[in-house]
């Protein structure tokens, strides 16, 4: 699952302030606002560890098994692809 940074785009709470960390499936809808003090957020391009080339091109994604698993309301995994 791919992990996003977001972080608040004006004053925001000691959460969203300096950027938090989101797991969410692609076919979810981007967070908009902290969920902590509701500041609007913007969502941060995030640096995978360095020397790893470009790992979020969609193909990179594909073959690391992003979108393979996706949480399940039950708090389960649930399968894809
Ligand atoms: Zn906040």
């Amino acid at each position: 699952m791919p992990l996003y940074v977001y972080q608040a785009t004006g004053e925001g709470c000691e959460h969203c302030r300096d950027g938090f960390e989101a797991l969410q499936g692609m076919s979810e809808t981007p967070l908009e606002r902290c969920p902590r003090c509701g500041a609007e957020v913007r969502k941060v391009p995030v640096s995978f560890s360095a020397g790893k080339g470009n790992v979020l091109s969609d193909g990179n994604l594909r073959s690391h098994g992003f979108q393979k698993l996706r949480r399940t309301d039950e708090g389960g995994y649930r399968r894809e692809v």
